[in-house]
């Protein structure tokens, strides 16, 4: 591999952070990752990995390891609070349709997998944790990074990848706060085996101004979120699970069960953000790339996803012409795959919040009538389908991803 020359800085070694650095190795670019955090890790329970993302991780090489323990998904359910499910996905299907399949994944697993790959290039490589980005200069030469602690750090290229409430995107598009979705999101994860819970199953289901999902993340590992709306900014004061299992009586089982098997102490809160898709994400030697550039609510299950296709088309572009060609290209082509992700999610997540008797009555109606028949059928199109540009060559997948229940 030749060398090229420049180096690309990069601020956060979060999923999209970590996936630039691995792509652009790869093509034999030099990076420093800056890491806010003392400590490389995701916390925060798991992910669905729908198989764009899978691709992805496919040709950035990781994805047999990721799916040593993460299940691949078979059936995705969606449904009323009280049970009744009203559309079953047969995402088992995409391993035929594209060669890769959706997973469900600890986040921890993911980054793992992801950062040792980046380590797995020691020459050209640096990931520095504990060093805050607290903004950067740039002129036609180059551009400089400044840390927390005052170090000055100079490089070709900068890519914010410090998540929604990065410290890089404020220097190219001013201070501008995320947009509050007027719900929060309560996420946990339960060591759990139940009959109700097969391997590979994820359940979305609906109710008056509150949803639950879940889905096995590991073997005898259940991710679960419970979705409010309410005031942003709030603290749960007082017995967290017991409020979650007040909110949830008389739903579906297993969902209390699910409740009742997770450490309340290891439950996490958080308003969910976003923000409007924007015109422009970078100026000069500098771009954004994952939720920095286009935070996109978990309504589409496509945050991390998009992460993962901005780094290939980051690696492509930074390979092919100079770097301030090459990021304009970048963010053409990325603003106009996920604008509209960003708006659909948005959207989705509208109408997951509804409280009105009448109107929720409506969307059980439309999701029954539309949802398997076109929704599955148009997000498959719009969603899934755009990664096969990246498929590689047919492979067999393990065996034992399909044995998700620990036999
Ligand atoms: C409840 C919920 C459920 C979700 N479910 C899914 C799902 O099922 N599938 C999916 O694809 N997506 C999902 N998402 C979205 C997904 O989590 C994000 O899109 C993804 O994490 C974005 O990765 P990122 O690397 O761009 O940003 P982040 O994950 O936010 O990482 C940013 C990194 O930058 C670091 N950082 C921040 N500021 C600085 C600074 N100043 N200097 C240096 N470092 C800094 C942070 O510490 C962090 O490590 C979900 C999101 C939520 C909230």
């Amino acid at each position: 591999m030749t060398a090229r020359p420049f180096t690309v800085l990069i601020s956060g070694g979060g999923i999209g952070g970590l996936a630039a650095a691995l792509a652009l190795r790869e093509r034999g670019i030099r990076v420093r990752v800056f890491e806010r955090a003392t400590e490389l890790r995701d916390g925060g329970a798991g992910l669905h990995i729908w198989t764009n993302g899978t691709i992805a991780l496919q040709r950035l090489g990781v994805l047999d390891e990721v799916l040593e323990t993460a299940p691949i998904q078979h059936i995705t359910h969606f449904g009323t609070w009280r049970g009744d499910l009203f559309g079953a996905w047969p995402v088992g299907d995409f391993v035929d349709r594209y060669g890769a399949p959706t997973i469900a994944v600890e986040r921890s697993v993911l980054h793992r997998v992801l950062s040792a790959a980046v380590s797995a290039y020691p020459a050209g490589t640096e990931i520095r944790t504990g060093a805050g980005v607290a903004g950067f200069e740039q002129d036609h030469a180059g551009v400089t990074v400044k840390l927390s602690d005052g170090e000055r750090v100079h490089g070709d290229v900068l890519i914010g990848a410090d998540g929604i409430n990065g410290a890089v995107r404020p220097g190219l598009l001013g201070e501008r706060p995320p947009r509050y979705t007027g719900y929060i999101a309560w996420r946990g994860k339960a060591v759990l085996r139940h009959e109700k819970i097969p391997p590979g199953t994820f359940y979305a289901l609906f109710g008056p101004g509150t949803r639950f999902t879940f889905y096995d993340v590991a073997p005898g590992v259940v991710h679960w979120m419970s979705v409010a709306n309410g005031a942003p900014g709030g603290r749960d004061t007082g017995d967290v699970r017991a409020m979650l299992l007040a909110r949830h009586r008389g739903w579906m089982p297993p969902i209390a069960d699910i409740l009742e098997a997770t450490p309340p102490e290891a439950i996490i809160r958080s308003d969910v953000l976003d923000r409007p898709p924007d015109r422009r994400w970078g100026s000069g030697r500098v771009s954004l790339l994952g939720d920095a550039a286009h935070p996109i609510t978990f309504n589409i299950g496509q945050g991390a996803c998009q992460a993962l296709e901005d780094a290939l088309v980051l690696a492509e572009e930074l390979d092919t012409t100079d770097p301030v060609n090459a990021l304009r290209r970048y963010e053409k082509q990325r603003r106009a795959r996920t604008a509209g992700l960003q708006q659909v999610a948005h959207r989705i997540g509208r109408l997951g919040a509804l409280e009105n008797p009448l109107l929720i009555r409506l969307r059980e109606l439309g999701m029954r009538a539309v949802w398997p028949r076109l929704v599955f059928r148009i997000a498959e199109r719009d969603q899934i389908a755009y990664a096969t540009r990246w498929r590689t060559p047919a492979k067999p997948l393990p065996d034992k991803s399909f044995q998700t229940d620990g036999a």
